[in-house]
């Protein structure tokens, strides 16, 4: 496995036609089964990044304390199949002397009103630091997990919306046996809040079952309130276009909540049992 701490190192070793799992590193079983899925699905050479881009933080004590765990992680792609990890410096992902524009943001990025109301700004630095990091690795497919659905959502419209020829691949979210998404943040959960946050899962469950998208909304409000999460917000939407659910289309329930100093976001697929 070639490890790159410069585009111009990881373009050396690698050739055309790649496939591409971009992260910030902290990585977990949620990333090692996108760098499986992603050596399976593809051939030729498995390029992971690790970078912690600084510019889809509205936070900054979110950044400031973003764990940085980069041996492990290392042994992680290794054991996972990439061939080629890049974990670049800020210099090199952003030079000071060439600014990195930021792509015509997509529909589905802002008016959904979830997680860009909720982090102003996000989706602009994430579409920034993912196009900069397509024209670096030139991939022919990249993996995404749906356990950040509108990101995948938001990168689907962007790469076709800007004609680029890359395949978006998503990939199922990995989850504790409580049924907690896996997340880098999840390490910051107390002994006291961690089993308080598989309410998220439960809620999503439960909310499958319930008759309409209102009743679902509701209930899954409920169970997380319950367990003493800030809810910030749990809706059932159309599942591509984040807006109000149509009937006939795939719908998707999504929440985010805050537990403590953690924000957690999760979601699944809304049946219509109708
Ligand atoms: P991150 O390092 O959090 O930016 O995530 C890098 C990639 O891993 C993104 O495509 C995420 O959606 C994906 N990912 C994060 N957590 C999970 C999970 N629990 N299951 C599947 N994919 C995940």
């Amino acid at each position: 496995m070639h490890l790159a701490t410069s585009h111009a190192e990881l373009r050396a070793t690698l050739s055309t036609g790649a496939v591409f799992v971009p992260t910030m590193g902290a990585l977990h079983e949620g990333h090692a089964s996108l760098i499986r899925h992603a050596a399976a699905v593809h051939q030729g050479p498995v390029v992971v990044s690790i970078f912690v881009n600084p510019t889809q933080f509205n936070d900054p004590a979110d950044f400031a304390r973003y764990p940085k765990t980069l041996d492990a992680d290392l042994d992680i792609c290794r054991r996972s199949g990439a061939t080629h990890v890049y974990a670049p410096t800020p210099q090199d992902v952003y030079p000071a002397d060439a600014p990195i524009p930021v792509p015509p943001l997509p529909r589905v990025a802002t008016a959904p009103g979830l997680e860009d109301k909720l982090r102003p700004g996000h989706f602009a630095g994430v579409c920034q630091v993912v196009r900069r990091l397509f024209d670096l690795v030139q991939p022919a497919a990249a993996l995404f997990g749906e356990k950040d659905w509108q990101q995948l959502q938001v990168l689907s419209a962007m790469t076709r919306e800007t004609g680029l020829p890359i395949r978006i691949i998503p990939g199922p979210t990995i989850r504790e046996p409580d049924g907690l998404a896996m997340s880098s943040r999840n390490r910051f959960l107390t002994a006291d809040e961690r089993p308080r946050a598989a309410s998220i899962s439960r809620a999503l469950r439960e909310a499958a079952s319930k008759p309409t998208p209102a009743a679902a909304e509701a209930h899954m409000r409920d169970v997380i309130q319950a367990a003493g999460l800030e809810v910030q917000y749990a809706v059932v939407r159309d599942a591509q276009y984040l807006e109000a659910p149509i009937s006939g289309r795939p719908r998707r329930a999504l929440i985010a909540a805050k537990l403590g100093s953690v924000r957690l976001i999760d979601n699944a697929a809304w049946p219509d049992l109708a």
